[in-house]
Formats: C-alpha cells, structure tokens, sequence
C-alpha cells in the first residue's frame, strides 16, 4: 500500500463510515481513484470492493479515470444557458480543440457538463481543479485555455478583481461574489456571536425548545418542517449518541443563499448547530457541506477554531459543566438527491446517497441509527436571532403561517441578482420590482421542483401558504423559451434521479421524451393527456425529488398551455410518436451507411 493512503485510512480510523472523505482525499492526491486504492481501501475498511464501488460510482465528482490536467466542469444549469453558456462552451472546445465530454489527447485538458453549482447569480460560471470561475465569457474561456497551455496554476489565471465580503479573504481568495442587496435580521451585522448561547445556557433544554416552538420557524431548506417540533421529537427519541446535522448541500438549481451565510455568518450556524445540540442532548455537529463549494474549507475549518477558542464550541461551552459539542464538517461529492435528509445521512456514512424509507425518520434513527436532527443553513442563522429575541419578537415578523423572515436567492433577467432578506409575504410583483426585472414572461419559484408562475400570479404571496420557496427565484423574461427551460429541468431530474424507483427513473424519462417530441413539432394532443397522466404516476415515488420531478411538465402546462398548444399538430390523424430515421442514426454510424429512409 503506497504511504499516502495508509496514512489516509489511518487519519479516518480505518472507519467505513468515512468512505467518502477517504475518497476524496485519494482523489486529491491522484486525481481519480484507481482500481488498485479502491481496492486497498476495500480491503483495509473490511467491505467488499462492490461497496466501495458504489460510493465511487454513485457521485459526480468521483473519478474512477484520469479526467485531465485541469478538469473544466461548466455548469449546464438553466440559469447558465440564458445567460450565454453555450457561447463559452463552443469558446472552450474550440480553444482546447477538445469535444466536450472528453478529454484532450494530451491528458492535459478535460471539458465536462455539471449541474448547478451554486452561482446562478453570476453566470455561466465553471468549477476549474475546484476554484470557481464566474462570470464568463467567451474571451475569458478562451485566455483560459491559453493560459492552462502555458502551464498555469488555477489560481493565477483569475480575471477579475476578488469578490465582495469576505471572498476577498486570503482563506476564501475568490472571484465570487455575495451580491447581497438586502439584509435584516440574519445577514445584517447586528448580532453578536455568543449572545444567543448565553441566554440559551441559563435556560432548560425543553425551555429552549419552546422558544423556537413558539416563534413558529418551519425548516429554511424548502420542506418547512416546524423547527421546533423537529427537535422536540429528536429530544424525546431514545439513543446512546445524538447527532446535529447542518446541510449545506443546496443543490436545487437557482438556490445560493446558504453559500452566502455560510461566507458572511459562519459563526452564526455553528452557534445555531451547538443550540440545537444543547437543546436535543448532541455532542456532535456534522456540516454536509456540497462539494462544489470546497473552495470555503480552509475558511470554515479556521473559523470553526475560532469558535472553540471563544468556547462557543468544545467542552464546557460558555462554561457550562456537562454541554460539550463539537462539528466538523463532512464534504459531498456531487449529488442533488443527497439535499433529502436520509439520503445526506447515507452520504454521511459512505454509502451511496439514496433516500431511505420512512418511518422511522432521522429524528427517531438518522445517523449511525441514533437520533439526528437535520436542519438547514439558514435556521441555524434563525435560531440564534430567535434566541435572543424571543419566540414572540420572531412571530411579529412575516405572515402569520410563515413567521420571520427568508433569505432569497434571485437569478435572471433581473437588473440586481443576488441575495434578498425579506419578511415572508412578499408578491412576486414586491419581488420584482425590488430586482429591477421588466417584461417578466414567468419566474420560477422554488428551483425546477417548485412552480413555473405566469403574471396572472404575480399579486400572490410568497409564503408557505401561497408560494413556499426554500429561496430559489428565477425570473425569464419574453425573450426566453420556456419550454427550453422546462427541458433543461427534466434533463436535472434525469441525471439527478438516484434510480430506486422505476417510477422516478422510467417516467422522467418518458416525460422528457415526449416533450422533446413536442418541441420538435411532432406532437398531437394525446401527448399532452400523456404528460399529465404520467406526471401523476411519478407522485408515488419515494421522495421528493420523485415526487417533485414532474412539477416542471404540470406548472407549465397549468400557466403556459398555449405555449404546447402552438406546438402541437392541428388535425393529424396520424401521430409520427415513433421517428425511425432518428432510431437508426447510431446503429448507421456504428456500420458507416446512412441512416435516410
Ligand atoms: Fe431515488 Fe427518485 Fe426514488 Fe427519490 S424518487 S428514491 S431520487 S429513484
């Protein structure tokens, strides 16, 4: 066994549960995980080599290959594409002289698609060797390549000036930027760090529990679970050990803000983690964090340091004898499905990132089987401020079923993207006049799993009782193609889809096919029934990225039909479902004949 890996595995203990941090680091160290490591690993981790292969298999990130000197991953996210990807794209190909999907003769370049990477304000934007490059353009793509021909480390070939706040710290070092327009009780700088702690310390357990009972906060992440019952049921539940989960895995295209706290308010969610610990009886706080934004660890680790020298983290915290709580933080390694509480906590353990069945919930057995609480960024960021104010003060803000305030992640055709702290119950009219948009066409709420609106909803509400949102908005003028957009999110669900259920992974796919048809001129209006019938089909998937994956085909065709119906062939009897031409085209090229009929 090469010394490097043996000093891996020693750093994780020889755990399997670490598989994934024990891959990265192979990975980090080799550029992609050889047959040879992944059999050591199996071997010394006492699991076979399918385990392993599982894992390493399962993740965008994980290579099993040699992907390239320097390894392009262009964000092929909805956002990108309006704002001109397929421009650098071409600019990167062609500068490389490399087809996309590949990489170049020389092993030197490699060019590859990813989803959202968590910069639609800034976009098209690039992960390069793990460094993000926002802002592109075809000329920036182009000296890209020129410069990593001329042997260049990423990091000095950035093109623009460091970004606002603290990006522009040494530990960050980044050409991103926050971009936050509006601020109030969670991202201006009013709050003292400790505050929340030392009031929290001079309560009960159950006392703090109720605070934020009271103050009615449901989950920041999109599901809106109360906050407050989440704890109170993993503080009741029974087990040796309890976990503190933070997911910071927004995967949900157009979603940032957790990016943006996480730079401006670390203190914050590590102080709203060791609440919740204190409250529910963990010692342990584990941050999910996504692994496209790897380029905060070496931030977030001196910052977690900073903590524990101000005891707000460690043994004794705020020298309370018996509370002790500790995080670290556990990176993922590319997949949108692991945003879904259990499959994070598979992902967390080093396995693959599928859902798990429920019950029993993570509440009850999460990680390790014992009881976790999973929470998101921005209720950490709450809980703190809650604390402090009183579950009433935070009831006084918002509407009445959505208490407080929302972090939103704005991206589009918009003069000012980038983030909003509003109070909930804000039009979609207060929303867009608020980011400079003019001729909106539509705005999707919620990322693609949420709803496509058109302006005859604009008056409504963003709450949870009207339009819920973990934060995404993106907002498509008259220029844009809708069903484009529809397209690339089908596309996301596809590609993101874990496949355990044949009704997420067959009829995503049925549903793609048949609007392809569609845009393609070819369909008939039985193929619209067929969308919405087979959207209903996918509602008895496992979780909810199944469940939600439709939700692109109905809200369109609930708000934009007309857009389907010009498409659609007016009085033809017969229905060209089947194109035989575009059938053969492969087989044709596999045997150098043309493929016309
Ligand atoms: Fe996996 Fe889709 Fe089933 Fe969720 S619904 S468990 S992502 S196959």
């Amino acid at each position: 066994m090469n010394a490097n890996l043996q000093q891996t595995l020693e750093a994780y203990g020889n755990d399997k549960h670490r598989l994934m941090d024990i891959l990265l680091d192979v990975q980090a160290v080799d550029g992609f995980i050889s047959d040879e490591a992944a059999s050591t690993i199996a071997a010394e981790l006492g699991i076979s080599m399918v385990d392993v292969e599982q894992t390493a298999t399962f993740y965008h990130f994980f290579k099993r290959e040699p992907k390239g000197k320097y390894q392009i991953y262009l964000n092929d996210s909805a956002m990108s594409n309006v704002m001109g990807r397929a421009d650098v794209k071409k600019a990167f190909a062609e500068a490389s002289g490399t087809e996309w999907g590949t990489m170049s003769q020389d092993g030197e370049i490699g060019l590859y698609d990813t989803a959202c990477i968590g910069m639609s304000d800034q976009e098209p934007a690039a992960l390069i060797n793990n460094v993000i490059f926002p802002s592109l353009t075809p000329e920036r793509a182009t000296q890209l390549i020129a410069d990593m021909k001329a042997g260049k480390d990423v990091e000095d070939m950035y093109y623009m000036e460091l970004g606002d706040g603290k990006n522009s710290t040494s530990k960050i070092n980044s050409m991103v930027n926050n971009n936050i327009h509006k601020s109030a009780i969670v991202l201006d700088d009013l709050y003292k760090a400790g505050t929340a702690l030392d009031i929290a310390t001079k309560k009960s357990e159950w006392e703090v529990i109720g605070i934020v009972k009271t103050s009615g906060i449901r989950g920041r992440g999109g599901a809106g679970f109360p906050t407050g019952m989440k704890w109170e049921f993993c503080r009741m539940s029974e087990g040796e050990k309890k976990y503190i989960f933070c997911n910071a895995d927004e995967g949900e295209p157009g979603t940032f803000k957790d990016r943006v706290l996480l730079t401006e308010q670390p203190q914050m969610v590590f102080e709203g983690m060791a609440i919740a610990g204190y409250s529910i009886g963990a010692k342990e706080g584990i941050i999910y964090l996504r692994y496209e934004y790897l380029y905060m660890k070496e931030y977030l680790e001196a910052e977690l340091q900073k903590a524990r020298d101000a005891k707000r983290l460690g043994n004794h915290i705020r020298d309370k004898a018996g509370f002790d709580f500790d995080i670290r933080i556990q990176f993922g390694a590319g997949a949108y499905v692991c945003g879904e509480e259990s499959a994070l906590i598979e992902s967390a353990e080093g396995k693959r990132g599928e859902p798990r069945f429920k019950p029993p919930f993570p509440v009850q057995k999460g990680y390790l089987q014992m009881p976790t609480s999973v929470n998101n960024v921005e209720t950490f960021c709450s809980v703190c401020r809650i604390v402090e104010n009183g579950g009433e003060w935070y009831r006084d803000l918002g509407t009445s079923s959505s208490t407080g305030t929302k972090v939103l992640s704005i991206s589009g055709d918009c003069a000012r993207p980038g983030i909003y702290e509003v109070e909930w119950g804000l039009t979609v009219n207060e929303m867009l006049e608020m980011v400079g948009a003019k001729d909106t066409q539509a705005v999707q709420i919620a990322g693609p799993s949420g709803s496509l609106i058109g302006e005859k909803d604009f008056d409504r509400q963003i709450c949870y009782g009207d339009l819920p949102t973990g934060g995404a908005m993106m907002v498509f003028d008259s220029t844009r193609n809708l069903l484009d957009v529809v397209g690339n999110f089908m596309d996301f669900f596809i590609e993101e889809s874990c496949g355990s259920c044949a009704t997420c992974r067959i009829t995503s796919q049925m549903l793609r096919n048949r609007l392809t048809k569609i845009q393609a001129g070819h369909g008939v209006s039985k193929d619209i029934d067929d969308l919405l019938e087979w959207s209903e089909v996918m509602k008895a998937s496992r979780c909810g990225l199944g469940m939600s994956a439709c939700n692109p085909i109905i809200t369109s065709l609930t708000n934009f039909r007309g857009m389907y119906d010009e498409l659609i062939q007016k009085d033809v009897e017969f229905d060209e479902c089947f194109n035989l031409e575009a059938a053969i085209q492969e087989s044709a090229a596999v045997v150098g004949r043309e493929a016309k009929l």
